[in-house]
């Protein structure tokens, strides 16, 4: 059976960052379910709203790459325009988020992630299961085929994102009765895209309770409309989503038929007490790890500060505690920068506190 440092599972921007920077030295197999081979234009790629904010902006800078004009999408517009129905109110917010397709972005991740000579990518696979021993973890993959093989590694990586098969069994099988758990809220995120009727040339948030505790928001990209909503899993999602589009229409937004829909978990971190980096063998990074947003469900500088500092603790080649120590310390920033998120998002979505800073017009700007 062949040996590897680390098996990534998940070529999204966390694994792509993590094969990337610690296949520089280190033999990394990059696992990915889907079929990389499609062409993006096949619309197969994750749900995602596709808007990358200063942090993550920041943070490819920091790693010294441009994005291609191929990831960028238009319209790029600079305002958000909230809609408060609860408090009846709106305002508009000046915002500086880049617009991408979400799947040449996510191709692009992963010709970098290429680039590294170590890293070797098995698309069209599934992580199916997993056995850490004392020196070596067993993990079991299954093919487009059916087929399911066994390989060995030193480490695992969970960068499977939300619905992470890697964080469920390490949950089942160390959080017992009697060790912490790591608490995460479960959203159902629904997105339609609709034909661009009209210019949009902002981005709208909404908030309104009859649809969900978190948010709803409209996106121009690239000639279309998404309309989409994290709504709590298990409360009626579809009948609340049609809710939302009724909602929307009769506040004069015209939406057609839908093109398309897609339909995601996120997941909303309590705090730094959701994130969850691992244990022995088998590290998380990403979304996986519960390092996204509470108030935005912003996620993508997150998965990639997470998988680059995982990838740097992992070059340093150390027992497994050592490499845990490091990868902590190095999301240490990452942890604060999720808890002050947590206490925005108090004020957030609390529909009263919401209203009072909406009335006070703080830092909103006028629109003609
Ligand atoms: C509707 C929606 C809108 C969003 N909008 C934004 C936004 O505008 N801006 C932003 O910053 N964030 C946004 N996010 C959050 C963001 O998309 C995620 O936080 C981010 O993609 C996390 O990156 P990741 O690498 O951790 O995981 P992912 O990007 O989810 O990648 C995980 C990868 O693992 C693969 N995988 C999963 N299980 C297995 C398995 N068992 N075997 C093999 N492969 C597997 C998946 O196919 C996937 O490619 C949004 C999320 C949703 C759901």
């Amino acid at each position: 059976m062949e040996m590897y440092e680390a098996v990534v599972v998940g070529a999204g921007p966390a694994g792509c960052m993590l094969a990337q920077t610690a296949g520089k030295r280190c033999n990394i197999l990059l696992v990915e379910s889907r079929d990389l081979h499609v062409p993006v234009e096949e619309g197969r790629e994750k749900s995602c709203g596709g808007l990358l904010n200063p942090t993550a902006q920041e943070t490819l800078a920091k790693l010294g790459l441009a994005l291609p004009k191929e990831v960028l999408e238009s319209p790029q517009v600079f305002a958000i325009r909230a809609i408060d129905y609860d408090t009846n109110q709106e305002r508009y917010y000046p915002k500086h988020y880049i617009n991408i397709n979400r799947g040449a972005f996510d191709r692009w991740m992963l010709s970098e992630a290429l680039i590294s000579p170590r890293v070797e990518l098995c698309d069209r696979t599934t992580v199916v299961g997993y056995t850490p021993y004392t020196d070596y973890v067993e993990v079991t993959l299954r093919g487009a085929d059916g087929v399911t093989r066994q390989i060995k590694t030193r480490y695992l990586v969970g960068a499977d994102g939300a619905a992470s098969l890697v964080r469920r069994r390490l949950e089942q099988k160390y959080c017992g009765p009697d060790e912490p758990r790591f608490p995460i809220r479960r959203y159902v995120s629904l997105q339609q895209w609709f034909p661009m009727e009209e210019e949009l040339p902002y981005y709208v948030a909404l908030f309104d309770q009859r649809v969900t505790d978190y948010y709803s928001w409209m996106i121009p990209k690239g000639g279309q409309v998404i309309l989409g909503a994290a709504i709590p899993e298990g409360k009626n999602v579809r009948g609340r989503f049609q809710y939302l589009k009724h909602r929307v229409r009769a506040t004069g937004f015209s939406l057609g038929t839908p093109e398309r829909e897609q339909g995601a978990i996120l997941l909303r971190p309590y705090g730094p007490g959701s994130v969850y980096l691992g244990k022995g063998r088998v590290f998380l990074a990403g979304e996986a790890a519960g390092l996204i947003s509470a108030s935005s469900e912003e996620g993508i500088s997150y998965a990639l500060s997470s998988g680059t500092a995982l990838g740097e603790a992992l070059l340093r080649r150390g027992t497994p505690e050592e490499t845990e120590d490091l990868y902590r310390k190095r999301v240490m920033k990452l942890r604060w920068g999720l808890a002050i998120k947590s206490m925005k998002s108090i004020i957030m979505y609390d529909p009263k506190l919401r209203g009072a800073v909406f009335r006070s017009g703080l830092l909103s700007m006028n629109v003609k």
